[in-house]
C-alpha cells in the first residue's frame, strides 16, 4: 500500500490540501517501460522520468523537450504522478501543484 500526504513544507502558510489523492489505487500500477513512452515512440529525449500514480504512464518532466508527464496529467485528468528517478520518494498534483510524500508508516 503506498499512501501519500502533502508535504508539510509544500510553501504555503494555510492548510492545503488534495482532493486528487484517493484517485490512486492502493498498489501503485506498473511502468510499462523505463522510459517515457511518448520520446521513445518519437525517438526523443528526456531530462527525468515521472511516474503517473493513478495508471502507471511514465512521462518525461517539465525540464524535458516534450513534456510529456505534464501533457498526460492534462489530457487525462491523472492529477498525481511520482519520480520515477532511483532513490527519489515523492509526487506531485498538477492540478493542485502540490508536493507529496510518502505517508508516513
Ligand atoms: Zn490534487
Ligand atoms: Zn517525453
Ligand atoms: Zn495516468
Amino acid at each position: 500500500m503506498t499512501g501519500w500526504i502533502v508535504a508539510p513544507d509544500a510553501g504555503r502558510v494555510e492548510e492545503v490540501s488534495c482532493g486528487h489523492l484517493d484517485q490512486a489505487p492502493d498498489e501503485e500500477p506498473p511502468a510499462p517501460v523505463r522510459g517515457c513512452e511518448e520520446c521513445l515512440a518519437a525517438g526523443g529525449t528526456w531530462v527525468h522520468l515521472r511516474k503517473c500514480l493513478i495508471c502507471g504512464h511514465v512521462g518525461c518532466c517539465d525540464s524535458s523537450p516534450g513534456r510529456h508527464a505534464w501533457a498526460h496529467a492534462d489530457t487525462t485528468d491523472h492529477a498525481l504522478a511520482r519520480s520515477f528517478e532511483k532513490g527519489e520518494a515523492w509526487a506531485w498534483c498538477y492540478q493542485d501543484s502540490l508536493f507529496l510524500l510518502p505517508e508516513p508508516t
